[in-house]
């Protein structure tokens, strides 16, 4: 019983905590497939803690994040969206057809390496319709300056000018901003060093924001560049990051009483 189907019939639709445990299962699978590295699902625990404080959704501060992210990535010459296991494990098929709307390629980048990882996503990316995937070829890759992790390995990433990363670390979010590149970072962790580091940061789960930034590509691809230019320039990240703590302090606050509610002694 591995495969993500057997896992769905184990876990009933009626289970208060669904969703959740679906994504869980999804990165366990991931983890048998080769797709995901052990750390992985430490990550994944440290994410969905976040995104019980935030009310596991959408927050208007994200919604911002999403609108200037995706604006950026249309006014960028060379954007690239970074892949890491666990992204590729959770939304491959909007990965992909995001991906396509935005005309922007992705590149597989890992912290971990394992003999067959990055051909088992790979593989993953194919299947969800992926034509152009950078980052598989030895070859073609060079070290990025500044990093010692095995994430300095890149191939599009070295001349992009923008750069996206979902669930990315601190170490290589630092890197890509002392090379001058933009960088858009997903991440549950308001407090993070890639929240801090990242030009324009989404505090949302990735399984919300990637659908999300599609809906928000089809919108503002209809836009000239001064519209969009406006979108990007009234954007700013500081603020929208302690605007997004607040909510947290607002929604915490709010559970000291709400979340009792339902409880009967
Ligand atoms: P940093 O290196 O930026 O200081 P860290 O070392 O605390 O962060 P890492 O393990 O490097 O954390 O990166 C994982 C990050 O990804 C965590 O901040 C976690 O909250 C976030 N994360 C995990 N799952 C998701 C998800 N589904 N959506 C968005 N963010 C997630
Ligand atoms: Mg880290």
């Amino acid at each position: 019983m591995t495969s993500n189907e057997d896992q769905d019939h184990m876990v009933p639709k009626s289970h208060p905590r669904y969703e959740s445990i679906k994504y869980r299962h999804k990165i366990i699978d991931g983890m048998k497939n080769l797709v995901v590295a052990e750390a992985g699902l430490i990550a994944h625990g440290r994410g969905e803690c976040f995104d019980y404080i935030l009310g596991e959704k959408t927050t208007e501060t994200a919604k911002k994040a999403i609108e200037a992210a995706v604006a950026s990535i249309l006014l960028a010459d060379r954007p690239i969206i970074s892949v890491n296991g666990n992204v590729a494990a959770l939304v491959p098929d909007e990965l992909v057809i995001l991906s396509n709307i935005l005309n922007t390629p992705l590149e597989i980048n890992l912290f971990y390496h394992k003999k067959g990882r990055i051909n088992a996503i790979k593989k993953v990316l194919q299947k969800a319709g992926a034509s152009v995937i950078y980052g598989t070829d030895p070859k073609k890759m060079i070290d990025l300056n500044g990093l010692d992790s095995n994430r300095k390995k890149v191939e599009f990433i070295a001349n992009a000018d923008l750069v996206m990363v979902p669930l990315e670390d601190g170490d290589r979010t630092e890197a890509l901003k002392k090379l001058n590149k933009k960088v858009i970072a997903v991440d549950l962790n308001p407090l993070s060093r890639t929240a801090i580091w990242a030009d324009i940061t989404i505090v949302d789960n990735i399984v919300r924001t990637i659908p999300e930034m599609i809906k928000a590509a089809q919108k503002l691809k209809k836009l000239d560049k001064t519209k969009l230019e406006m979108i990007v320039n009234n954007f700013n990240n500081k603020l929208n990051i302690q605007n997004t703590l607040n909510l947290i302090l607002e929604y915490i606050e709010k559970q000291k009483e709400n979340a009792f509610a339902a409880v009967k002694f």
